[in-house]
């Protein structure tokens, strides 16, 4: 038999993940693009202008985080929708997890207290392996002043539930040069 060889070309995201260095660049100039195209669609005297605003940003984080989810768990997202069994194999099958009204993937957090916001107590999921995942902690690490895997990973899941979190709140802790600088790894003699 004649053998054959065949190319696929996948369509992804990650582009758009991957262009950005840091996570409040990608969340500002994707808040751009958006208002680009409201702006284009929307009447003379309907236009928005000035600095951009926190639902603004807020739209577009919920945008990041639906697409960062498709990518990432695909399979696991067609199964929910049709209603069906998620595989064996699946990273969300130990969790207690729903989609919520803005198509994006949310766990029921162990902490129901009605004063806390939703993300608290409906956590995000995220996928340690994403670009996007990787952003968001390497931005709260900045934000906490270069805080420890342990802090970093528990700032984290008061919005987010990092599937894979604890060795990526290491990996960033480990690859940051500053903190590097400030607490290097002792050389010990051989003996
Ligand atoms: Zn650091």
């Amino acid at each position: 038999m004649k053998e054959v060889q065949t190319c696929h070309a996948l369509e992804t995201t990650q582009d758009i993940f991957a262009r950005f260095s840091t996570f409040t660049k990608l969340v500002r100039v994707v808040s751009y693009i958006l208002r680009f195209k409201v702006n284009c669609l929307a009447s003379k005297h309907q236009k928005t202008l000035g600095p951009l605003t926190t639902a603004e940003l807020n739209r577009t984080l919920t945008m990041l985080i639906k697409l960062s989810q498709q990518e990432s768990f695909f399979d696991d997202i067609v199964q929910l929708t049709k209603k069906h069994q998620l595989s064996r194999k699946s990273k969300l099958i130990m969790l207690n997890r729903f989609i919520d009204e803005s198509g994006v993937m949310r766990v029921y957090g162990r902490l129901q207290n009605s004063q806390f916001n939703e993300n608290k107590k409906f956590p995000l999921i995220l996928d340690a392996k994403h670009t996007l995942t990787k952003l968001i902690f390497n931005d709260a690490h900045l934000k906490l002043m270069h805080a420890g895997p342990q802090l970093l990973l528990s700032h984290i899941r008061e919005n987010y539930w990092p599937i894979g979190g604890r060795n990526l709140a290491k990996q960033v802790v480990r690859n940051c040069v500053t903190c590097f600088k400030v607490n290097p790894y002792p050389l010990k003699p051989l003996l």
